[in-house]
């Protein structure tokens, strides 16, 4: 069973809305998929949705975005 078949039987028996608390525990593979060029909307709607409407957890959001962006800088061979 591959992970997105996971995240999608949790969502499953929830309705279209979720928590911060949900927001929290899905945004590592939300941010994870963007960063491997992937489309996370079609997995994690509701993440996406909730960050649209949650300022919070759009700034948890958008910081781990920098975090993961940050540690590409390795690769620079100045
Ligand atoms: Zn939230």
């Amino acid at each position: 069973m591959k992970i997105t078949d996971v995240v999608k039987t949790i969502f499953n028996t929830k309705t279209d809305d979720i928590t911060c608390d949900e927001c929290f525990e899905h945004i590592d593979e939300y941010v994870d998929m963007i960063h491997a060029g992937q489309d996370p909307s079609e997995v994690l709607p509701q993440v996406k949705s909730h960050l649209e409407q949650c300022r919070c957890c759009e700034m948890e959001f958008r910081a781990l975005i920098s975090i993961l962006e940050g540690e590409i800088d390795h690769a620079d061979s100045g």
